[in-house]
């Protein structure tokens, strides 16, 4: 009876940033709990090639092209999946850079970091959402961050973290704003991921064991382990809970 409620069955999910890293992962988790899976992406070739690689699988999955920071697009990806229409909308898609401090963040770099992080999380829900307004039901996981509950060390990522914690409480408004629709919200905030938002910076290399020594579980994370915390708060067993920010952390946050 329990394990059922993790089922997906006749669910279609729409994974942003869903070619690879945890994106990736979190449309393994949701098409084995049996959800026909969206890949959208930048660029068609990456999101064809991840849904390619789905379907070998035996996931039904397709892709489409599109970039979060173009409002006007997931408008238009909303009116072209209309047959394929998103209960369960991931919003994925984010940009990570470490390091620079405050004082020398250039305008575009924080603009960037607004942009795709807070601006594409808003722009999809509010796309993907009305369809799911007028069918009464769905589910958003927004992916969050444990930077956007603290302040990590030792690097200084101002821009990053400002828009994590954005996005935390875009959650907790959608969620308060739509539940009368029938509609959940919550957010994920993982520590540090092995993926290559993190291992293709090579300065990270020296902030590692800083990491891992601030981490309660003494390592970082693997897509996998964030994925299974998505699956979870996409599937009826999370039916109780909106407005959520569960932490996948290894205790980073609870000093
Ligand atoms: P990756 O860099 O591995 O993957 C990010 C994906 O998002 C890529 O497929 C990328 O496409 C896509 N993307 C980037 N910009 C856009 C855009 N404008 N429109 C659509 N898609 C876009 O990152 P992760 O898998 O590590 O991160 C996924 C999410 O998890 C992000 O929101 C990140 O902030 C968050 N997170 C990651 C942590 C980590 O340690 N890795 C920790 C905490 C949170 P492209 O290939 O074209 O760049």
């Amino acid at each position: 009876m329990y394990l059922e409620r993790f089922r997906l069955a006749g669910e279609t999910a729409l994974i942003t940033g869903g070619g690879r890293g945890i994106g990736l992962a979190c449309a393994e988790a949701l098409g084995e709990a049996g959800a026909r899976l969206v890949i959208l992406e930048p660029r068609l070739e990456e999101a064809e090639a991840a849904a390619e690689g789905l379907r070998a699988k035996g996931f039904q999955a397709r892709a489409i092209q599109g970039d979060v920071t173009d409002p006007a697009r997931m408008d238009a990806c909303a009116a072209e999946l209309q047959d394929w229409a998103p209960s369960v909308l991931i919003n994925n898609a984010g940009v990570g850079r470490n390091g620079t401090s405050a004082e020398n963040l250039t305008d575009a770099e924080w603009r960037l970091m607004m942009e795709v992080n807070v601006g594409g999380v808003f722009w999809c829900a509010r796309a993907f959402g009305r369809a799911m307004i007028a069918a009464k039901r769905g589910v958003i996981v927004n992916i969050g961050s444990m930077s956007g509950t603290i302040v990590n060390r030792p690097q200084a990522q101002t821009a990053y973290n400002t828009s994590k914690a954005a996005v935390h409480h875009l959650t907790r408004n959608l969620a308060a704003e739509w539940a009368p629709h029938g509609i959940r919200v919550n957010a994920v905030a993982p520590t540090y991921i092995e993926t290559p938002m993190v291992l293709a910076v090579p300065e990270n290399q020296e902030r590692i064991p800083v990491w891992i020594a601030d981490t309660p579980l003494g390592r970082m994370g693997k897509a996998d382990e964030v994925a299974a915390a998505v699956l979870f708060l996409a599937s009826p067993a999370a039916s109780l809970i909106t407005g959520a920010i569960l932490a996948v952390d290894g205790g980073l946050t609870v000093w």
